[in-house]
């Protein structure tokens, strides 16, 4: 067992940071164990890199429905805007599968940092 610096992210995540120490087991071998255990807890205030992948992601979803909600406004005074407005689903469709997909990694990531 060896001793890191965890960082706890702006967003509640974990994430490890600096080697400090060398557990007594393996100070002699100058080599580091698998097993990491936390020195400090520096509490950082940005969010780890895949919640701020979300966000991104999240902010554009917001954008697309803005541009769908404008065009069907649009749509109601006479102008034809289906494809823009189905290209514009099928964006948001794909950009929640991404999110779905960083969740998954930010929970797997979560297991291994706890
Ligand atoms: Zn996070």
């Amino acid at each position: 067992m060896c001793f890191y610096d965890q960082y706890q992210m702006y967003c509640g995540d974990y994430k490890w940071g600096h080697f400090r120490q060398h557990c007594s087991k393996e100070y002699r071998t100058g080599e580091t164990c698998g097993m990491k255990l936390v020195m400090t807890t520096i509490p950082k205030r940005d969010k780890c890199k895949l919640c701020s992948k979300i966000d991104t992601k999240k902010g554009r979803i917001v954008k697309e429905q803005e541009r769908i909600n404008r065009w069907q406004h649009e749509q109601k005074r006479g102008h034809q805007r289906v494809a823009s407005i189905e290209a514009s689903q099928q964006q948001i469709a794909q950009l929640e599968w991404e999110i779905q997909e960083l969740d998954y990694q930010r929970n797997e990531a979560m297991q291994s940092t706890r």
